[in-house]
């Protein structure tokens, strides 16, 4: 492990979202509720921030992708064509002694890990949600809270061939959430009952599923480590034919050294054309594609990446995260990739008198229709520094007198702490190149180093 990430508890991320904003336990004035997170003010910017990048490079980004937004709610033959209803279950013991309940998958012992009691007899235990539809509680208003969004996709193939106008090999993509009613939560976000899933079906002519899997193994492990990731952080660990679910010919998980080690972040299926036959066979509508190029009807293969946005966030978390001792102070910083910080800037006038306010006013209210932007004016100028590098800001402006006099403002780089003095006018230009990568020291017309550490 890194000495970066030798520095980072959970404990120690755990409390730092509390206290920032990032992330809450859900409903924490009735004792939380397990499995279950709220995303802070900070936080939602920085999922928000996850979900766009992701969508930006598979659907926006691409000319071979469509997305869609399909309900959670789903008519149940869905789930029981899909073959969730007799195996989307995980191995369920108790302990004959405390009657807690474990996943048999996890245990290493076959013994309780709370109180050394013997365990039951595995049994298989649905992790579907279950709920009703209208006013009737029986058996046949139960409707299911989707475990994965796959499905939706699968179902809508036909829809998004027809409309989306694309030819072969082409994906579908979706983020919503999705529920799972675990066994057992562990490690904050990384295992919840209520998460954000983000995946794509690729559908390709059967006979090059291979090649489109090792494709997309290729281009998501990329994906982290543009965005930050250190690529020794990230491992790829090929399923054993074991272990691969009864649809899926190959599996892949992208795996990320969490503080607690190594756990998979994304997986990758090459899932062959299990759903879609399913749904035809279940459905009696056809699920075929009609190849103008061969002449020929088939059902596409299809590979599948997928991965928790929430799971996602805390390898970004974990991988930003730093200590660091400046000035025999303890900085704490999140180095967040620009496209990811939560908050881009920061204004901070030096004195909150009338006169400097109302320019750092003014240039807060400018920067904050391009960018997300605080204003802060408490306390002093080192703190709200400090503050800000745990927010993972990567530029802070500073007002100060001296500004309204020359009209220019200092910008100060997270990573560096090395400042710069630029005009005014042309701050909302140069954070916008800095934060699209360009050095900080190359300088706007009028501009001048300020202080190098
Ligand atoms: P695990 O083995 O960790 O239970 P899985 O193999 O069941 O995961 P998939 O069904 O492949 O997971 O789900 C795809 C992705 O969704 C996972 O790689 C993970 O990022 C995310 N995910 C799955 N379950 C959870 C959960 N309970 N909480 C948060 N994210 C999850």
């Amino acid at each position: 492990m890194s000495e970066k990430a030798e520095k980072l508890t959970m404990e120690k991320l755990v409390s730092l979202c509390q206290r920032r904003g990032f992330i809450f336990p859900s409903s924490d004035i009735y004792g939380g509720l397990s499995g279950c997170w709220d995303y802070g003010p900070v936080g939602i910017e920085l999922k928000r921030n996850v979900k766009e990048a992701w969508w930006r490079s598979i659907v926006q980004g691409r000319d071979d992708m469509v997305g869609l937004d399909t309900s959670i709610l789903m008519n149940p033959r869905v789930w029981e064509a899909s073959g969730h209803v007799a195996s989307f279950s995980d191995p369920l013991v108790e302990c004959k002694n405390c009657h807690l309940r474990w996943k048999a998958d996890d245990l290493k012992e076959n013994k309780c890990p709370s109180c050394g009691g013997e365990l039951t007899e595995e049994r298989m235990f649905n992790t579907m949600f279950k709920t009703f539809v209208g006013p009737v509680e029986d058996d046949t208003a139960v409707v299911y809270l989707r475990p994965e969004t796959a499905q939706g996709m699968f179902v809508n193939f036909q829809n998004a061939v027809s409309t989306g106008r694309k030819r072969l090999p082409f994906g579908i993509a979706q983020q919503g959430k999705a529920f799972r009613n675990e066994i057992t939560t562990s490690n904050f976000i990384f295992r919840s009952r209520e998460f954000e899933i983000m995946e794509f079906e690729y559908f390709v002519k059967p006979g090059t599923q291979d090649e489109w899997f090792e494709y997309w193994i290729n281009e998501r492990l990329a994906w982290y480590q543009k965005l930050g990731i250190d690529k020794d952080h990230l491992q790829l660990h090929r399923k054993k034919k074991e272990d691969l679910a009864h649809y899926a010919i190959a599996g892949a998980d992208i795996e990320y050294n969490f503080p607690w080690g190594w756990g998979e972040l994304e997986g990758i299926a090459n899932r062959t054309d299990y759903d879609l036959k399913q749904h035809a066979n279940a459905s009696g509508k056809s699920m075929e594609y009609y190849d103008d190029e061969t002449k020929e009807h088939y059902v596409p293969y299809v590979v599948e990446p997928s991965v928790g946005a929430d799971r996602a966030i805390l390898a970004f978390m974990c991988d930003a995260y730093d200590e660091e001792t400046v000035k025999d102070e303890l900085r704490v910083v999140f180095h967040f990739h620009p496209d990811l910080a939560p908050v881009k800037v920061a204004v901070l006038p030096l004195s909150r008198k009338e006169n400097l306010a109302t320019l750092a006013k003014d240039v807060y209210g400018a920067l904050r229709l391009c960018f997300s932007t605080q204003y802060d004016d408490t306390q002093a100028i080192g703190r709200r520094y400090r503050r800000q590098d745990e927010l993972g800001t990567p530029y802070c402006v500073t007002i100060d007198f001296a500004s309204l006099e020359d009209n220019m403002a200092t910008i100060r780089e997270r990573d560096s702490m090395n400042q710069i003095r630029v005009p005014i006018p042309a701050l909302k230009d140069t954070l916008l190149a800095k934060l699209a990568g360009e050095d900080l020291f190359v300088l706007p017309e009028g501009g001048k180093i300020w202080k190098q550490e």
